[in-house]
């Protein structure tokens, strides 16, 4: 296992051989299901070491051989199973209180590679669907320890940074008032965390949440803010599930500051990128969002928001989600 750098992106890939081997939804076996030799029993919430990660302890064997250069893999990948329950649809079914301690684990996860001298990142995201190739189907989220900043936080970085210099506020509190003002293209919104569809979607029902507090990282959150959080992941999940008549496969991706270093300018938030466009119709990243990174949005970002909104309104009335705490716009 190693590291291998692009030059031409600026980019880290990690590469790794024991990945190949892992079990591709296994039928009537779920190693995440308690009882198992890996979960024991007991517990209402747990995270393990994956058992085919990309990423571990090597000893250091650097290579160079411009342009080409390769680094020791390191950090770590862990998969976060939110409850022992097999069958929930989605965040939405798990309770606010099971939802809160999955946000808590996400914060000790954070504050655990904090202390690893050679972590820089702490990259938390959520796969879920056969669509997005989800290998087992148990509720889980994933967590890698890396040892360099991903490329998209960087660009994230040194947009916010730049916007900081030259405006001295925030540009995700702008991006916030700005989507609040606007009003229409926000979903949901409790005391503290806003969700809405951004202006700038690529996805078509893409939804960012952005705490209200100016916050860097998960464990600058207080009690109240993870309710909050809790609370609204539950509701964005359970319109995006209700939108169409089925399960929404989606990536969800927590965006936080690097851990090592101050990086006061940015601001946590979360995004989703759901990949259905219609009941039966996938948005594919393909020749021009693959090929040069570029999205075409084929949709009304405004439209897509008010049937995110419905979506939610529905969920509710047909018990997909309960106790909210929060609004729907
Ligand atoms: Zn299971
Ligand atoms: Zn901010
Ligand atoms: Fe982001």
């Amino acid at each position: 296992m190693e590291l291998r750098f692009n030059p031409l992106l600026n980019q880290w890939v990690m590469v790794s051989s024991v990945r190949k081997k892992r079990p591709w939804r296994p039928k009537d076996f779920c190693p995440f299901c308690p009882g198992t030799e890996e979960m024991g029993t007991g517990w209402d919430i747990k995270y393990v070491r994956n058992k085919f990660p990309m990423l571990k302890d090597n000893p250091p064997k650097p290579k160079k051989n411009p342009p080409f250069k390769s680094a020791p893999s390191f950090g770590e990948c862990l998969v976060l199973v939110e409850t022992p329950e097999h069958n929930p649809e989605d965040l939405n079914a798990l309770s606010l209180g099971q939802m809160i301690k999955v946000i808590r684990m996400m914060q000790e996860i954070t504050e655990k590679y904090t202390k690893h001298p050679r972590v820089n990142y702490v990259a938390i995201f959520r796969n879920k669907g056969k669509e997005i190739g989800v290998s087992l189907l148990h509720p889980h989220s994933q967590a890698y320890a890396l040892p360099f900043i991903p490329l998209r936080i960087r660009v994230e970085l040194e947009n916010s940074g730049k916007y900081f210099k030259r405006f001295g506020r925030c540009l995700f509190c702008d991006i916030l008032s700005a989507e609040i003002e606007q009003k229409e293209r926000v979903i949901y919104s409790n005391n503290h965390f806003y969700a809405f569809l951004p202006y700038f979607a690529n996805w078509p029902f893409e939804v960012h949440v952005y705490p209200k507090r100016h916050i860097q990282l998960l464990t600058q959150l207080n009690e109240d803010e993870i309710i909050g959080l809790a609370d609204i992941l539950r509701a964005v999940t359970a319109s995006l599930n209700t939108l169409f008549n089925k399960s929404m496969p989606y990536v969800m991706t927590i965006h936080q500051a690097p851990v090592k270093g101050t990086w006061n300018y940015y601001h946590l938030h979360i995004e989703f990128y759901p990949i259905l466009r219609d009941e039966n119709k996938l948005k594919y990243a393909a020749g021009i969002e693959m090929g040069t990174w570029s999205f075409t949005y084929d949709f009304v970002p405004e439209e897509n928001a008010y049937r995110l909104k419905e979506a939610l309104r529905k969920a509710l009335e047909i018990g997909k989600v309960d106790n909210l705490i929060g609004k729907i716009w």
